[in-house]
């Protein structure tokens, strides 16, 4: 009697063990399929060339900022950038070193940004930088840093060495207004940089506050 007690008792921990073990695995696949799906959702937002944001995640951003500074009348402003002769590095160099420029923009405009902004890459050889909390005078001296740095920088070609001079951009900038649509925005931000490659290139534009007016009507 006392002997099968024993036996079911050591059958029974035997069980519990081997249960416990399983839970322990299922715990362990269900916090990896985590860890995975997490990665797949920040990869599915960021641009594989640059490693910033895609347009997408602009896309999201801006939403729910654009929604925060409307609720909370808070300011926002916009930042777009564009390469200027950019095809002209594409034929001179190649795609592959342009590729290499196209890095070299986003890490500058990255380094400028603040934690709360955000750097995306809008286009080919286009960036947007969207800055929470940022009055247009501010976002416009940013911008500005950021211009000069990218022409203060000698570019050597990764693959040769060779001397491929500088490189600049020409950006636009406006602050959103609570009767902008994230379109009227985008729009304004587009016309100044419109202006900048307009004035010459390597220039900062800002959408005055005429054009904030218009948008508004
Ligand atoms: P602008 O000063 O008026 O902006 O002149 P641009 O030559 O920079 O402008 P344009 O829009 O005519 O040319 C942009 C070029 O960017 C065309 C396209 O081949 C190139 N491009 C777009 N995406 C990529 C990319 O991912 N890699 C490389 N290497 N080139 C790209
Ligand atoms: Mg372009
Ligand atoms: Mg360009």
């Amino acid at each position: 009697m006392v002997d099968t007690l024993l036996a079911a008792t050591t059958k029974m921990h035997q069980h519990t063990h081997q249960l416990e073990q399983k839970l322990n695995k299922t715990t362990a696949e269900v916090n990896s399929l985590r860890d995975n799906l997490e990665q797949v959702r920040t990869e599915a937002m960021t641009d594989a060339l640059t490693g910033i944001a895609n347009r997408k995640r602009f896309d999201e951003f801006m939403l729910k900022h654009c929604n925060v500074a409307q609720k909370n009348k808070q300011n926002l402003s916009l930042v777009l950038c564009d390469i200027d002769h950019f095809k002209r590095f594409n034929d001179t160099w190649g795609h592959q070193t342009g590729d290499q420029i196209i890095r070299f923009v986003a890490s500058c405009l990255q380094r400028h940004a603040a934690k709360n902004h955000l750097v995306a890459r809008y286009g080919g050889e286009e960036f947007a930088v969207i800055m929470p909390s940022t009055d247009g005078q501010t976002a416009f001296d940013m911008a500005d840093n950021i211009r000069a740095s990218v022409e203060s920088k000698k570019l050597l070609r990764k693959s040769t060495n060779e001397d491929m001079g500088t490189v600049t951009i020409s950006l636009g900038v406006a602050q959103f207004s609570p009767h902008d649509s994230i379109e009227d925005l985008i729009e304004r931000a587009d016309e100044a940089l419109y202006r900048s490659k307009h004035a010459g290139r390597n220039k900062v534009s800002i959408s005055t506050e005429a054009q904030d007016g218009r948008s508004a009507a």
